[in-house]
Protein backbone atom coordinates (compact mmCIF):
# COMPACT_ATOMS: atom_id res chain seq x y z
CA UNK A 1 0.00 0.00 0.00
CA UNK A 2 1.45 3.46 -1.53
CA UNK A 3 1.25 6.33 1.91
CA UNK A 4 1.01 9.65 0.58
CA UNK A 5 0.27 12.70 2.77
CA UNK A 6 -1.64 14.55 -0.10
CA UNK A 7 -3.61 12.47 -3.29
CA UNK A 8 -4.65 14.44 -6.56
CA UNK A 9 -6.84 12.42 -8.43
CA UNK A 10 -6.73 13.95 -12.29
CA UNK A 11 -4.32 15.54 -13.33
CA UNK A 12 -5.79 18.48 -15.46
CA UNK A 13 -5.44 22.48 -14.91
CA UNK A 14 -7.28 22.27 -11.24
CA UNK A 15 -5.11 18.94 -10.29
CA UNK A 16 -1.78 20.12 -11.79
CA UNK A 17 -2.41 23.56 -9.69
CA UNK A 18 -3.25 22.04 -6.56
CA UNK A 19 -0.19 19.58 -6.67
CA UNK A 20 1.77 22.79 -7.08
CA UNK A 21 0.32 24.72 -4.31
CA UNK A 22 0.37 22.04 -2.11
CA UNK A 23 3.82 21.22 -2.60
CA UNK A 24 5.17 24.74 -2.35
CA UNK A 25 3.89 24.37 1.34
CA UNK A 26 5.96 21.37 2.02
CA UNK A 27 3.60 18.45 1.55
CA UNK A 28 4.16 15.79 -0.53
CA UNK A 29 1.84 15.38 -3.40
CA UNK A 30 0.83 12.34 -5.49
CA UNK A 31 -0.75 12.38 -9.17
CA UNK A 32 -3.28 10.09 -10.63
CA UNK A 33 -3.52 10.87 -14.33
CA UNK A 34 -5.84 8.36 -16.21
CA UNK A 35 -4.53 9.51 -19.55
CA UNK A 36 -0.66 9.26 -20.92
CA UNK A 37 -0.40 12.56 -20.87
CA UNK A 38 -1.52 15.47 -18.47
CA UNK A 39 -3.27 18.76 -18.81
CA UNK A 40 -6.78 17.37 -18.89
CA UNK A 41 -8.54 19.73 -21.33
CA UNK A 42 -5.35 21.91 -22.35
CA UNK A 43 -3.90 19.15 -24.10
CA UNK A 44 -6.24 19.44 -26.94
CA UNK A 45 -6.91 23.32 -27.02
CA UNK A 46 -4.64 24.76 -29.57
CA UNK A 47 -6.32 28.16 -29.75
CA UNK A 48 -5.44 31.07 -27.36
CA UNK A 49 -7.38 31.47 -24.05
CA UNK A 50 -9.37 34.24 -23.19
CA UNK A 51 -9.23 35.05 -19.35
CA UNK A 52 -7.47 37.29 -17.29
CA UNK A 53 -3.43 37.28 -17.77
CA UNK A 54 -3.16 36.40 -14.09
CA UNK A 55 -4.47 32.78 -15.47
CA UNK A 56 -2.05 32.83 -18.71
CA UNK A 57 -4.67 34.35 -21.54
CA UNK A 58 -3.35 35.03 -24.54
CA UNK A 59 -1.41 31.67 -24.19
CA UNK A 60 -2.38 28.32 -26.39
CA UNK A 61 -4.26 26.08 -23.94
CA UNK A 62 -1.81 23.40 -24.72
CA UNK A 63 1.48 25.30 -23.44
CA UNK A 64 -0.49 26.25 -20.61
CA UNK A 65 -0.72 22.52 -19.74
CA UNK A 66 2.91 22.06 -20.78
CA UNK A 67 3.63 24.85 -18.29
CA UNK A 68 2.17 23.65 -15.73
CA UNK A 69 3.33 19.94 -15.93
CA UNK A 70 6.46 21.33 -15.71
CA UNK A 71 5.78 22.99 -12.55
CA UNK A 72 5.04 19.58 -11.01
CA UNK A 73 7.41 17.64 -12.17
CA UNK A 74 10.20 20.01 -11.17
CA UNK A 75 8.89 19.54 -7.90
CA UNK A 76 10.84 16.79 -5.77
CA UNK A 77 7.93 16.71 -3.33
CA UNK A 78 5.52 15.48 -6.60
CA UNK A 79 5.04 12.34 -8.25
CA UNK A 80 3.10 11.93 -11.48
CA UNK A 81 1.62 8.42 -12.25
CA UNK A 82 -0.01 8.43 -15.54
CA UNK A 83 -1.95 5.93 -17.30
CA UNK A 84 -3.34 5.62 -13.49
CA UNK A 85 -7.28 5.70 -13.41
CA UNK A 86 -8.63 6.09 -9.58
CA UNK A 87 -11.12 3.43 -8.90
CA UNK A 88 -13.07 4.40 -5.60
CA UNK A 89 -12.68 5.99 -2.30
CA UNK A 90 -13.49 3.96 0.44
CA UNK A 91 -14.64 4.68 4.06
CA UNK A 92 -11.13 3.58 5.44
CA UNK A 93 -9.92 6.29 3.42
CA UNK A 94 -8.24 3.89 1.28
CA UNK A 95 -8.10 4.96 -2.72
CA UNK A 96 -7.91 2.22 -5.25
CA UNK A 97 -6.38 2.66 -8.61
CA UNK A 98 -5.40 0.79 -11.91
CA UNK A 99 -2.19 1.24 -13.72
CA UNK A 100 -0.49 -1.33 -16.40
CA UNK A 101 -3.78 -3.68 -15.21
CA UNK A 102 -2.69 -3.75 -11.94
CA UNK A 103 -4.64 -3.09 -9.17
CA UNK A 104 -3.36 -0.58 -6.62
CA UNK A 105 -3.99 1.14 -3.08
CA UNK A 106 -2.90 4.32 -1.80
CA UNK A 107 -3.42 5.49 1.71
CA UNK A 108 -3.48 8.97 1.68
CA UNK A 109 -4.16 11.78 4.45
CA UNK A 110 -5.97 14.19 2.21
CA UNK A 111 -7.46 14.17 -1.27
CA UNK A 112 -8.31 16.46 -3.62
CA UNK A 113 -10.89 15.92 -6.34
CA UNK A 114 -9.88 17.48 -9.73
CA UNK A 115 -11.71 15.08 -12.06
CA UNK A 116 -13.17 17.46 -14.47
CA UNK A 117 -16.58 16.79 -16.34
CA UNK A 118 -17.68 14.70 -19.00
CA UNK A 119 -19.45 15.81 -22.30
CA UNK A 120 -23.47 15.63 -22.44
CA UNK A 121 -25.31 13.78 -25.37
CA UNK A 122 -28.38 14.61 -26.78
CA UNK A 123 -31.38 12.54 -27.42
CA UNK A 124 -32.54 12.52 -31.09
CA UNK A 125 -33.75 9.28 -33.39
CA UNK A 126 -29.99 7.37 -34.64
CA UNK A 127 -27.91 9.54 -32.72
CA UNK A 128 -25.87 6.37 -32.20
CA UNK A 129 -24.95 6.76 -36.24
CA UNK A 130 -21.46 6.82 -36.79
CA UNK A 131 -20.17 10.16 -37.43
CA UNK A 132 -21.99 11.81 -34.52
CA UNK A 133 -19.27 13.12 -31.80
CA UNK A 134 -18.77 15.37 -29.24
CA UNK A 135 -16.64 18.18 -29.65
CA UNK A 136 -14.27 17.06 -26.97
CA UNK A 137 -13.56 13.56 -29.10
CA UNK A 138 -13.26 15.99 -32.44
CA UNK A 139 -10.93 18.17 -31.02
CA UNK A 140 -8.79 14.97 -29.73
CA UNK A 141 -9.09 13.08 -33.18
CA UNK A 142 -7.59 17.25 -34.74
CA UNK A 143 -5.19 18.79 -32.50
CA UNK A 144 -3.95 14.93 -30.74
CA UNK A 145 -4.23 12.69 -33.29
CA UNK A 146 -3.36 15.42 -36.52
CA UNK A 147 -7.09 12.97 -37.88
CA UNK A 148 -9.65 15.15 -39.40
CA UNK A 149 -13.18 13.88 -38.99
CA UNK A 150 -14.45 13.76 -41.94
CA UNK A 151 -15.58 16.41 -44.58
CA UNK A 152 -19.07 18.13 -43.77
CA UNK A 153 -19.73 19.10 -40.39
CA UNK A 154 -23.05 20.16 -38.70
CA UNK A 155 -22.21 21.77 -35.33
CA UNK A 156 -24.56 21.62 -32.42
CA UNK A 157 -24.47 24.19 -29.91
CA UNK A 158 -23.15 27.89 -30.21
CA UNK A 159 -21.51 28.13 -26.89
CA UNK A 160 -17.73 29.08 -26.94
CA UNK A 161 -16.87 25.30 -26.93
CA UNK A 162 -19.58 24.50 -30.66
CA UNK A 163 -17.50 28.41 -31.97
CA UNK A 164 -13.96 27.19 -31.35
CA UNK A 165 -14.39 23.96 -32.73
CA UNK A 166 -16.20 25.16 -35.91
CA UNK A 167 -13.30 27.74 -36.26
CA UNK A 168 -10.97 24.96 -35.98
CA UNK A 169 -12.87 22.64 -38.17
CA UNK A 170 -12.20 25.35 -40.78
CA UNK A 171 -8.89 25.78 -39.94
CA UNK A 172 -8.49 22.17 -40.72
CA UNK A 173 -9.66 22.23 -43.84
CA UNK A 174 -13.13 20.70 -42.81
CA UNK A 175 -16.83 22.41 -44.29
CA UNK A 176 -19.01 23.80 -41.47
CA UNK A 177 -22.49 23.40 -42.87
CA UNK A 178 -24.26 25.14 -40.10
CA UNK A 179 -23.84 26.00 -36.49
CA UNK A 180 -27.22 25.31 -35.04
CA UNK A 181 -28.14 26.18 -31.83
CA UNK A 182 -31.70 25.61 -28.94
CA UNK A 183 -31.00 28.75 -27.47
CA UNK A 184 -32.56 32.12 -29.11
CA UNK A 185 -28.74 33.44 -28.55
CA UNK A 186 -25.16 32.38 -28.99
CA UNK A 187 -24.20 31.29 -26.01
CA UNK A 188 -20.43 32.13 -26.77
CA UNK A 189 -18.08 35.20 -27.07
CA UNK A 190 -19.23 37.36 -29.93
CA UNK A 191 -15.59 37.57 -31.13
CA UNK A 192 -15.58 33.67 -31.88
CA UNK A 193 -19.02 34.23 -33.62
CA UNK A 194 -17.97 36.48 -35.90
CA UNK A 195 -15.05 34.76 -36.92
CA UNK A 196 -17.11 31.76 -38.18
CA UNK A 197 -20.02 34.07 -39.29
CA UNK A 198 -17.35 35.59 -41.55
CA UNK A 199 -16.06 32.60 -43.11
CA UNK A 200 -19.56 31.98 -44.00
CA UNK A 201 -21.16 29.92 -42.09
CA UNK A 202 -24.84 30.23 -40.72
CA UNK A 203 -25.43 30.51 -37.09
CA UNK A 204 -29.40 28.73 -36.51
CA UNK A 205 -30.50 29.56 -33.23
CA UNK A 206 -33.64 28.28 -31.88
CA UNK A 207 -32.67 25.23 -34.11
CA UNK A 208 -32.45 21.73 -32.54
CA UNK A 209 -32.03 18.20 -34.35
CA UNK A 210 -35.13 16.18 -35.10
CA UNK A 211 -33.62 13.24 -36.32
CA UNK A 212 -30.09 12.02 -38.00
CA UNK A 213 -30.01 9.83 -41.30
CA UNK A 214 -27.43 7.56 -43.22
CA UNK A 215 -27.35 4.32 -43.93
CA UNK A 216 -24.29 2.65 -41.73
CA UNK A 217 -22.99 6.36 -41.52
CA UNK A 218 -24.34 9.95 -41.00
CA UNK A 219 -25.28 10.88 -44.45
CA UNK A 220 -27.42 14.20 -42.88
CA UNK A 221 -29.88 15.68 -40.04
CA UNK A 222 -33.25 16.95 -40.67
CA UNK A 223 -33.04 20.25 -38.13
CA UNK A 224 -36.25 22.14 -36.73
CA UNK A 225 -37.15 25.24 -35.19
CA UNK A 226 -37.86 25.56 -31.61
CA UNK A 227 -40.58 28.00 -30.57
CA UNK A 228 -40.58 29.69 -26.84
CA UNK A 229 -41.29 26.80 -25.29
CA UNK A 230 -38.24 24.82 -26.80
CA UNK A 231 -41.17 22.96 -28.50
CA UNK A 232 -40.28 21.84 -32.62
CA UNK A 233 -42.45 24.39 -35.05
CA UNK A 234 -43.84 21.89 -37.58
CA UNK A 235 -43.20 22.56 -41.00
CA UNK A 236 -39.79 24.24 -40.24
CA UNK A 237 -37.93 21.66 -40.93
CA UNK A 238 -34.91 21.82 -43.37
CA UNK A 239 -32.61 18.78 -44.35
CA UNK A 240 -28.71 19.54 -43.89
CA UNK A 241 -26.40 16.93 -45.42
CA UNK A 242 -23.34 16.12 -43.06
CA UNK A 243 -21.23 12.70 -42.94
CA UNK A 244 -20.37 14.47 -39.16
CA UNK A 245 -22.30 16.10 -36.38
CA UNK A 246 -20.33 17.38 -33.67
CA UNK A 247 -22.18 18.12 -30.53
CA UNK A 248 -21.18 20.86 -28.04
CA UNK A 249 -23.91 20.83 -26.15
CA UNK A 250 -22.52 21.61 -22.66
CA UNK A 251 -20.44 19.29 -19.93
CA UNK A 252 -21.47 17.23 -16.76
CA UNK A 253 -19.28 17.15 -13.51
CA UNK A 254 -17.57 13.76 -12.79
CA UNK A 255 -18.82 12.89 -9.79
CA UNK A 256 -18.94 9.10 -9.32
CA UNK A 257 -15.76 9.13 -7.11
CA UNK A 258 -18.01 11.70 -4.66
CA UNK A 259 -20.60 9.81 -4.55
CA UNK A 260 -19.09 6.58 -3.96
CA UNK A 261 -17.20 8.50 -1.17
CA UNK A 262 -20.51 9.29 0.36
CA UNK A 263 -20.16 13.21 -0.09
CA UNK A 264 -23.29 15.59 -0.10
CA UNK A 265 -24.24 16.25 -3.14
CA UNK A 266 -26.93 18.87 -4.72
CA UNK A 267 -28.25 19.36 -8.40
CA UNK A 268 -27.54 22.59 -8.83
CA UNK A 269 -28.36 23.41 -12.87
CA UNK A 270 -26.49 26.77 -13.29
CA UNK A 271 -23.14 24.46 -12.05
CA UNK A 272 -23.83 22.39 -14.87
CA UNK A 273 -25.45 19.44 -13.01
CA UNK A 274 -24.97 17.45 -9.47
CA UNK A 275 -21.82 19.02 -7.32
CA UNK A 276 -20.41 18.18 -4.02
CA UNK A 277 -21.37 20.74 -1.33
CA UNK A 278 -17.93 22.11 -0.24
CA UNK A 279 -16.86 24.73 1.98
CA UNK A 280 -15.13 27.85 0.64
CA UNK A 281 -11.91 26.36 1.15
CA UNK A 282 -13.27 23.95 -1.26
CA UNK A 283 -13.22 20.82 1.52
CA UNK A 284 -16.49 18.37 0.96
CA UNK A 285 -18.89 17.01 3.62
CA UNK A 286 -16.44 14.11 3.67
CA UNK A 287 -13.49 15.56 5.77
CA UNK A 288 -9.93 15.88 4.16
CA UNK A 289 -11.71 15.12 0.82
CA UNK A 290 -11.61 18.39 -1.48
CA UNK A 291 -12.41 18.85 -4.59
CA UNK A 292 -11.72 21.65 -7.22
CA UNK A 293 -12.31 22.27 -11.16
CA UNK A 294 -15.29 21.64 -13.31
CA UNK A 295 -15.80 18.98 -11.12
CA UNK A 296 -17.41 21.19 -8.16
CA UNK A 297 -19.00 23.27 -11.08
CA UNK A 298 -18.31 23.42 -14.63
CA UNK A 299 -16.80 27.07 -15.47
CA UNK A 300 -13.80 27.73 -17.01
CA UNK A 301 -9.79 26.66 -17.08
CA UNK A 302 -9.04 30.03 -15.29
CA UNK A 303 -11.12 29.35 -12.45
CA UNK A 304 -10.00 25.55 -12.57
CA UNK A 305 -6.55 26.96 -12.14
CA UNK A 306 -7.62 28.95 -8.91
CA UNK A 307 -9.63 26.64 -7.38
CA UNK A 308 -7.08 23.95 -7.34
CA UNK A 309 -4.47 26.32 -6.02
CA UNK A 310 -6.76 26.94 -2.82
CA UNK A 311 -7.78 23.28 -2.84
CA UNK A 312 -3.89 22.89 -2.74
CA UNK A 313 -3.06 25.30 0.00
CA UNK A 314 -6.55 24.10 2.37
CA UNK A 315 -4.87 20.46 2.19
CA UNK A 316 -1.54 21.40 3.28
CA UNK A 317 -2.39 23.75 5.74
CA UNK A 318 -4.66 21.15 7.22
CA UNK A 319 -1.72 19.19 7.66
CA UNK A 320 0.21 21.77 9.62
CA UNK A 321 2.07 23.16 6.35
CA UNK A 322 2.57 27.04 5.46
CA UNK A 323 1.21 28.43 8.53
CA UNK A 324 3.21 31.84 7.99
CA UNK A 325 1.75 31.75 4.13
CA UNK A 326 -0.64 29.43 3.88
CA UNK A 327 -3.27 31.42 5.05
CA UNK A 328 -2.41 34.60 2.91
CA UNK A 329 -2.52 32.25 -0.17
CA UNK A 330 -5.82 30.96 0.63
CA UNK A 331 -6.69 34.91 0.74
CA UNK A 332 -5.39 35.92 -2.62
CA UNK A 333 -6.77 32.30 -4.65
CA UNK A 334 -10.20 33.38 -3.02
CA UNK A 335 -10.10 37.91 -3.82
CA UNK A 336 -9.08 36.19 -7.45
CA UNK A 337 -12.27 33.84 -7.87
CA UNK A 338 -14.07 36.93 -6.80
CA UNK A 339 -12.58 38.84 -9.49
CA UNK A 340 -13.06 36.29 -12.09
CA UNK A 341 -16.70 35.61 -11.06
CA UNK A 342 -17.60 39.56 -10.98
CA UNK A 343 -18.05 39.60 -15.08
CA UNK A 344 -21.27 38.99 -16.93
CA UNK A 345 -19.76 35.79 -17.33
CA UNK A 346 -19.42 34.82 -14.05
CA UNK A 347 -22.78 36.13 -13.04
CA UNK A 348 -24.44 32.19 -13.44
CA UNK A 349 -21.39 30.68 -11.29
CA UNK A 350 -21.96 33.20 -8.55
CA UNK A 351 -25.94 32.16 -9.02
CA UNK A 352 -25.50 28.28 -8.95
CA UNK A 353 -23.07 29.08 -5.55
CA UNK A 354 -25.35 30.82 -4.47
CA UNK A 355 -28.29 27.80 -4.50
CA UNK A 356 -25.34 25.53 -3.32
CA UNK A 357 -24.57 27.27 0.14
CA UNK A 358 -27.90 28.97 0.17
CA UNK A 359 -25.46 32.08 1.86
CA UNK A 360 -24.86 34.62 -0.67
CA UNK A 361 -21.25 35.38 -0.87
CA UNK A 362 -20.89 32.19 1.32
CA UNK A 363 -18.14 30.70 -1.33
CA UNK A 364 -15.97 33.28 -2.77
C1 LIG B 1 -13.30 23.17 -26.71
C2 LIG B 1 -12.98 23.80 -25.37
C3 LIG B 1 -12.47 25.09 -25.34
C4 LIG B 1 -12.17 25.70 -24.10
N1 LIG B 1 -11.63 26.95 -24.11
C5 LIG B 1 -11.33 27.55 -22.92
C6 LIG B 1 -10.72 28.86 -22.90
O1 LIG B 1 -10.45 29.46 -23.93
N2 LIG B 1 -10.46 29.41 -21.68
C7 LIG B 1 -10.71 28.75 -20.52
O2 LIG B 1 -10.42 29.29 -19.44
N3 LIG B 1 -11.27 27.51 -20.52
C8 LIG B 1 -11.59 26.90 -21.69
N4 LIG B 1 -12.16 25.65 -21.70
C9 LIG B 1 -12.54 25.01 -20.43
C10 LIG B 1 -11.40 24.32 -19.74
O3 LIG B 1 -10.70 23.50 -20.64
C11 LIG B 1 -11.91 23.50 -18.55
O4 LIG B 1 -12.75 24.31 -17.77
C12 LIG B 1 -10.74 23.04 -17.68
O5 LIG B 1 -9.92 22.17 -18.43
C13 LIG B 1 -11.23 22.31 -16.41
O6 LIG B 1 -10.12 21.86 -15.69
P1 LIG B 1 -10.21 20.58 -14.73
O7 LIG B 1 -8.82 20.34 -14.26
O8 LIG B 1 -11.27 20.80 -13.75
O9 LIG B 1 -10.72 19.39 -15.65
P2 LIG B 1 -10.03 18.67 -16.92
O10 LIG B 1 -9.22 19.60 -17.73
O11 LIG B 1 -11.14 17.95 -17.58
O12 LIG B 1 -9.05 17.62 -16.22
C14 LIG B 1 -9.53 16.53 -15.46
C15 LIG B 1 -8.51 15.43 -15.56
O13 LIG B 1 -8.88 14.38 -14.67
C16 LIG B 1 -8.61 13.13 -15.29
N5 LIG B 1 -9.44 12.11 -14.64
C17 LIG B 1 -10.80 12.03 -14.60
N6 LIG B 1 -11.20 10.97 -13.87
C18 LIG B 1 -10.07 10.36 -13.42
C19 LIG B 1 -9.83 9.20 -12.62
N7 LIG B 1 -10.85 8.48 -12.11
N8 LIG B 1 -8.54 8.85 -12.37
C20 LIG B 1 -7.50 9.59 -12.88
N9 LIG B 1 -7.68 10.68 -13.66
C21 LIG B 1 -8.95 11.07 -13.92
C22 LIG B 1 -8.97 13.38 -16.76
O14 LIG B 1 -8.35 12.45 -17.62
C23 LIG B 1 -8.44 14.80 -16.96
O15 LIG B 1 -7.10 14.82 -17.39
C24 LIG B 1 -12.43 24.99 -22.89
C25 LIG B 1 -12.95 23.69 -22.93
C26 LIG B 1 -13.22 23.08 -24.14
C27 LIG B 1 -13.76 21.66 -24.15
Amino acid sequence: MKEIEILVIGGGPAGLCAAAAAAELGAHVLVLERDSKPGGQLVKQTHKFFGSKKQYAGDRGIHIGDFLLEQVTESPLVEVWADTTALGIYEDGVVTAEKDNQHLKIKPARIIAATGASEKALMFPNNDLPGIYGAGAVQTLMNVAGVVPGKRVLMVGAGNIGLIVSYQLLQAGVEVAAIIEGAPTIGGYLVHASKVRRAGVPIMTSFTVKEAYGKETLEGAIVCQLDEKWQPIPGTEQDIKADVMCLAVGLSPLTELLWQADCKMKYVGELSGHVPVRSRFMETTRQGLYVAGDVSGVEEASAAMVEGRLAGVSAALSLGYGKDVGCKMQADAMEELKELRSGPTGEKTMQGLWKLTGKEGAIC
